[in-house]
């Protein structure tokens, strides 16, 4: 244990009473600005029933020095009972995820998150809560350990089976999570634990997940097509310029939308800040994850700000496709950008490019073909007519696959 995690132990053991008893620190694995998470012995988990059993651990494990054993001081225990001896923990030991919550984090943001993650306790593939703290200001929500390893040292290696079967399980707990109409809003290679050698993943991090539906204006990408092409014709003049629409005149209220996510995973319609997005955001975030891995690049869009990330996705959809996208949330986009073409490129030509496979004459393998037209399916720019996480289920590059 290094100094700071005894340290931030201490801390724990001061803000609530008995933590030595329940959980011994092992180490920090995470740290973003919203959380701190460390691995930890639970040294209480008979007194849970055993349903967040995910699976067990079977790292190698080695006795603590045995000063740290809670040998005394047991009556101190905030949820009473005894602790199990040396040897019972010895042989059913369990690790838990602490995530100490950012203290800066508002106090709606970290209910929300707790209250998301308990109506989501019974999905198969959703990380569940086993229990949270508060002490005043600080809390700590207490998930079970799942073993996984950086998307960084394995996705270069994945095959397209392997890609499909990652896909599968992010798919099965998306399905979930949006059966539930919750928003997760993002998704990325970091929030989905996954674990190659068991070909299996956990979803985490629901601190900026929402229920659809909780914006409070409609947008007209839900509109009926021919309603929507009459309103956009309304707010237009003869030459097809808008109305109020260049800066200096515009005497329109700036729009504002729930835009929260991680850079490079944001879906259009949050960039072009619609007012009503759907669970087809956690799609677009997914079909980025899935260009990452046939790419082998990555982060394969690293754009500083929603302008710039225009742009990158303007350069592989073309204008034209870019055009209408923003039409059916009622923007414009417009560029001079001599990079951003009319029609943009395949899917297909950014693969075998980033791959360097362009020179050479190769084409994409069958395999990777209906993994493309799967691609495609996700990274639909129109939100209505992108692939639901329960028909991408069903998609023939996810189905006949074994987990
Ligand atoms: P943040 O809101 O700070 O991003 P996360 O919930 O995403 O917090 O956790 C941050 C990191 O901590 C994850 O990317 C992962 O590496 C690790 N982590 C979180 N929960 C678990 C868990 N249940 N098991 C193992 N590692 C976890
Ligand atoms: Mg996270």
């Amino acid at each position: 244990v290094d100094d700071n995690t005894q340290h931030e132990m201490e801390n724990l053991q001061r803000a609530f009473h008995g933590f030595t008893n329940m959980y011994r620190l092992i180490k920090r694995i995470g740290e973003g600005t919203f959380s701190t998470v460390y691995k930890a012995e639970d040294l209480r988990y008979d007194h849970y029933d055993n349903s967040w059993d995910i699976e067990k651990d079977s790292e190698k494990w080695s006795p603590p020095p045995l000063k740290s054993y809670p040998s005394t001081n047991t009556s101190s225990m905030t949820m009473g009972g005894s602790l199990p001896d040396f040897d019972q923990r010895r042989r059913k030991r369990k690790y838990v995820a602490i995530k100490k919550i950012t203290v800066t984090s508002s106090p709606t943001r970290i209910l929300n998150e707790l209250e998301l993650l308990h109506d989501l306790r019974n999905c198969p593939s959703v990380c569940p809560l086993i229990t949270a703290f508060r002490s005043t200001d600080q809390v700590v929500a207490i998930l079970p350990y799942f073993r996984h390893a950086d998307f960084r040292t394995y996705f270069r290696n994945m095959t397209v089976s392997d890609t499909a079967i990652y896909l599968r399980s992010l798919f099965t707990a998306l399905s979930f999570v949006h059966d539930r109409n919750i928003l997760h809003r993002d998704i990325k290679p970091t929030n989905f634990l996954y674990d190659p050698s068991r070909r299996r993943g956990v979803l985490v991090d629901f601190g900026l997940a929402e229920r659809e539906g909780t914006d409070c204006k409609s947008c007209m990408c839900h509109d009926d097509p021919l309603l929507r092409k009459s309103r956009l014709r309304a707010a237009h003049d003869a030459n097809g310029a808008p109305h109020n629409g260049y800066p200096k005149q515009d005497t329109r209220p700036a729009r504002r939308a729930n835009r929260a996510g991680t850079r490079g995973f944001r879906a259009p319609e949050v960039l072009f800040k619609c007012t009503e997005q759907t669970t087809k955001i956690d799609i677009w975030s997914v079909g980025v994850i899935l260009l990452t891995i046939l790419s082998r690049r990555f982060p394969f869009f690293n754009s500083a700000d929603d302008v710039e990330a225009m742009i990158e996705i303007a350069t592989i959809f073309g204008q034209k496709r870019m055009r209408s996208a923003a039409q059916l949330h009622g923007c414009m986009f417009e560029t001079t950008i001599p990079t951003i073409g009319t029609t943009g490129f395949s899917l297909e030509r950014i693969i075998l490019w980033s791959t360097c496979r362009s020179d050479t004459g190769e084409e994409l393998t069958p395999d990777e073909k209906t993994a493309v037209s799967f691609l495609y399916r996700c990274l639909d720019l129109d939100p209505g007519r992108r692939i639901s996480a329960e028909e991408a289920l069903r998609h023939e590059f996810l189905r006949e696959r074994s987990v």
